[in-house]
């Protein structure tokens, strides 16, 4: 295999977002007791559990392309998830509190959203269309994540909007 392949890229891609989730699996649970709002501890619950099933799907990925663990942190992720426990540390648990915390949730999504993305792409170019597949799964749930924390932001069906509230 030549080195500077597109199968080689996309190992290298595939290894890095295996780092990151593995770090987002380790910070959300703290997201998720930080966030004063129901809905959004929800929302963080439920992005945690279907994190790990993202790593999941990364591990058969790995399996079927004989690819090793990353020994290499994602240093992306490692600076977004520091600025997550930055907000946890300065703010005391308040709706301003949760409107910072889906400011950074969101950076994060955005993040994987573009990796994803690109990956899908590799995916297919390298005519690995079930692999393809697994990635698109993970793309729809970081979109859909990513939808939420702004509905939630904007105020939901149940919320006075937490933006609303960080006035007061
Ligand atoms: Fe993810
Ligand atoms: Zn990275
Ligand atoms: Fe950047
Ligand atoms: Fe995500």
């Amino acid at each position: 295999m030549k080195k500077d392949s597109i199968k080689t890229l996309f190992i290298s891609e595939l290894q890095d977002i295996y780092s990151a989730e593995t770090q987002i699996v380790e910070a959300l649970p703290d997201m998720v007791k930080a966030a004063e709002s129901p809905e959004l501890k929800d929302a963080f619950k439920k992005h945690l559990e279907e994190t790990k099933e993202q790593v999941k799907r990364l591990d058969k990925i790995f399996k079927a392309l004989e690819i090793k663990h990353p020994k290499e942190k994602c240093e992306a992720m490692e600076g977004l998830v520091s600025e997550g426990a930055e907000v946890i540390k300065e703010y005391e648990k308040s709706a301003v509190r949760d409107a910072a915390l889906i400011s950074k949730a969101q950076r994060i999504e955005h993040y994987e959203i573009s990796v994803y993305g690109t990956l899908r792409t590799f995916a297919r170019e390298l005519g690995l269309n079930d692999i393809a597949k697994l990635l698109d799964t993970t793309l729809e749930e970081e979109g859909a994540a990513d939808k939420k924390l702004t509905q939630i932001a904007e105020g939901g069906l149940l919320t006075a909007g937490i933006n609303q509230r960080a006035h007061n």
